[in-house]
């Protein structure tokens, strides 16, 4: 499973940065996550980096 980001992105470009996998890259309108690089963040901390950063909560489950 990978998340995903919805049409609630404000392009704020937060998310990016905390990815360890590099999952993460600046779509034409919204972030988009890269579903065969998302690895849920397993490894790296008990909770997605990105969900706990984004300021808009528009990162959920696929
Ligand atoms: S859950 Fe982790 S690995 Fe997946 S996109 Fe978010 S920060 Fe990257
Ligand atoms: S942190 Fe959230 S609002 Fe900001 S670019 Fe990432 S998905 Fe979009």
């Amino acid at each position: 499973m990978a998340l995903y980001i919805t049409d609630e992105c404000t392009y704020c470009g937060a998310c990016e940065p905390e990815c360890p996998t590099g999952a993460i890259t600046a779509g034409d309108d919204i972030y988009v996550i890269s579903a065969a690089a998302c690895n849920e963040c397993v490894g790296h901390s008990d909770e997605p980096s990105c969900v706990v950063v984004c300021p808009a909560e528009c990162i959920v489950q696929g």
